[in-house]
């Protein structure tokens, strides 16, 4: 089962876990950096040393230490390692020394189970790299079955892709771009999918004509409406050093996966046109005078949003720094913000349909 490194890790320290090895902590592992890695590498190269340690399992060490650092510091294999651990040496070989033999299609096998092949190489025609609006590359995986079905890989690092369908999924299936001595290139793919391919499509871009933007507190949103009936939709914001938008909800997930810009001579809204996360049920504006902003003593306003026409009841929210305008009631979650039309009046937006029970409005 276990692979010749893994073996000489357990050998010389008792574990294969790299970073125990190299004694990083855990939350230097977390945001782990070249310097990070260095360092630590410097520090236990030095500890066990050949020249300095005399005692048996001294070079044993020295070397698994020189191994850890290796691949950790190799993208690739980092996301590997990270991902499976150390279960197949040949995912640990530098891509220059990697054999592949110009085969048409080769497989590698897991030891373990005959069937179940863990990487394909896959030659052009079979791929496709493309660039995307914010400059970084994807690549399309064609499925084998079907050409008019792709796998869509995104990039996160210098030479790591991984599945976006899968990665919604929580599920980490890897691609990397390989290159032979005579120039010709490759993919490298996990093939472990636990997504369904997606239906082809020509351009990276599409332009998004139903959409509103609005100015709020903290800066720019956009609305972009999945339907013409405008019940979904994909709430963007804007970040000012990269000049564009970027899906709230994909950025939660952790992903900058979807990216919008609008060219400024034209006024023209274009988007990735690949969207990872699915739209959200939109709220209908809230409008004066179904609202009220009331300023308290504090300086910071609150909202009461009438509960129906009679005005007897409301529903009231506090102004909250990172969250918006947060509901009275502490069971409730529901956050809203104040919004400005570049045309036209200011309006209450609602980011989740209101389920909590208003209370009895008292004017004062
Ligand atoms: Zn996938
Ligand atoms: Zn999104
Ligand atoms: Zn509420």
């Amino acid at each position: 089962m276990s692979s010749t490194i893994s073996k000489n890790c357990f050998e010389a320290f008792q574990t294969d876990d790299f970073y125990t090895i190299l004694g990083i902590t855990a939350e230097e592992k977390e945001d782990l950096t070249d310097a990070i890695l260095k360092k630590a590498y410097h520090r236990k190269s030095m500890e066990w040393h050949p020249d300095k340690r005399r005692e048996e399992g001294a070079v044993a060490k020295f070397q698994v230490v020189a191994d850890a650092y290796r691949i950790l510091l190799d993208p690739r294999m980092k996301a590997i390692y990270d991902a499976e651990g150390l279960v197949d040496d040949d995912n640990f070989v530098s891509s220059n020394d990697e054999v592949v033999n110009g085969q048409e299609e080769v497989q590698i096998f897991n030891n373990d189970q005959e069937e179940v092949p863990l990487y394909f190489i896959i030659e052009a025609p079979g791929y496709e790299i493309r660039q995307r609006i914010s400059g970084t590359t994807t690549i399309f995986v064609f499925d084998f079955n079907d050409p008019t079905k792709f796998y869509h890989f995104y990039c996160h690092g210098r030479n790591v892709y991984s599945c976006t369908k899968c990665q919604k999924k929580k599920h980490i299936c890897n691609a990397s771009l390989g290159e032979r001595s005579n120039g010709e290139q490759y993919i490298k793919m996990k093939n472990d999918h636990v997504c369904e391919p997606i239906e082809y499509y020509d351009d990276e871009t599409v332009t998004i004509t139903n959409f509103e933007e609005y100015k709020s507190e903290n800066g720019q949103e956009l609305f972009i409406f999945d339907d013409d009936d405008r019940s979904n939709f994909y709430k963007y914001y804007y970040l000012k050093p990269q000049k564009c938008y970027v899906c709230a909800q994909c950025q939660k997930n952790g992903g900058k996966m979807t990216q919008a810009i609008i060219i400024p001579k034209t006024g023209e809204l274009v988007a990735e046109a690949f969207h990872l996360c699915l739209p959200q049920p939109y709220i209908p504006k809230i409008k004066e005078p179904n609202f009220l902003i009331r300023e308290t003593k504090s300086g910071n306003p609150q909202i009461t949003v009438f509960a129906d026409k009679s005005k007897k009841s409301c529903y009231k929210f506090k102004w909250h720094k990172k969250s918006g305008y947060v509901c009275c009631n502490k069971k409730c979650s529901i956050t809203g913000r104040i919004l400005k039309p570049a045309k036209g009046k200011k309006f209450f937006q609602l980011y989740k349909q209101h389920k909590c029970n208003p209370v009895p409005y008292k004017s004062s």
